[in-house]
């Protein structure tokens, strides 16, 4: 039996130093965030936003505190079990010399046409996905097409939404997207999220003001949390 994951995920002074470097990037870091919450997570660069959702994956063991996930130690879960459970997009697109289909669909067993038209509606890249010749069949890369950034993002970000995420990360995968194109994006994510965890990287304004919670870091510290109407 695998545990579905609720998505609370509470941090409780939290300290992490990239081992290679010996920076560290977060310091002391606490926050709660409840099942079902949009919560956005902005900064300056290098403040420590990327290395938030690092940890939250558990790319890195801690220096120090605790991570929690559901009430549980976030070194005790099942990783694979987890990770499954989440749709994270980075902020650098890892795309395939592949088809556009097999782009999305990258990591799952078994997809119906229809999920993946579905996740690329959600998406917002399914109208331009269907404006190529050979539409979902597009190869990519060297023997392929070269997609545009926000294009890119988008691809990347219906890979994650196909797997029906728990919790999703999105990691600054916006960036190269139009204001008009962001909203439809989190219009649809209201809906599809609704009851569950969005944790948001992000730099617009227009992004963020609809978050549940807003986390403001500075130099690998929180120096502000709270709704868009608080801070
Ligand atoms: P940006 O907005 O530019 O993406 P960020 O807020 O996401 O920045 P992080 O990427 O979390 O910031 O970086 C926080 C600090 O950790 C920085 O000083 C950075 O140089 C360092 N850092 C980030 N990734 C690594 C890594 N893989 N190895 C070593 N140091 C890292």
């Amino acid at each position: 039996t695998t545990p579905l994951l609720k998505g609370n995920i509470k941090f409780e002074q939290v300290s992490f130093t990239y081992p290679d470097t010996g920076i560290q990037a977060l310091k002391d870091v606490s926050f709660e965030i409840e099942q079902g919450q949009f919560v956005a997570v902005i900064g300056r660069t290098g403040s420590g936003k990327s290395t938030l959702a690092n940890l939250i994956m558990r790319m890195y063991d801690i220096d120090s505190g605790r991570i929690s996930i559901d009430g549980q130690s976030l070194c005790q879960l099942n990783l694979n079990n987890y990770r499954s459970q989440i749709g994270f997009v980075p902020q650098e697109v890892f795309l395939f010399s592949d088809t556009i289909k097999n782009n999305i669909a990258f990591g799952l067993d078994q997809v119906t046409d229809a999920e993946i038209d579905n996740a690329a509606q959600n998406a917002a890249v399914y109208h331009n996905i269907v404006g190529f010749e050979q539409k979902f069949e597009t190869m990519l890369g060297e023997r392929g097409i070269t997609l545009s950034g926000g294009q890119k993002q988008r691809v990347s970000i219906a890979r994650a939404l196909i797997k029906e995420p728990r919790l999703l990360i999105f990691d600054d995968c916006l960036s190269a997207v139009d204001t008009r194109t962001e909203e439809e994006i989190l219009r649809n994510l209201g809906k599809i999220m609704k009851d569950k965890t969005s944790i948001l990287i992000a730099h617009r304004i227009s992004t963020i003001k609809n978050a549940d919670k807003i986390i403001v870091l500075d130099d690998g510290k929180i120096i502000e949390q709270g709704n868009h109407e608080q801070l």
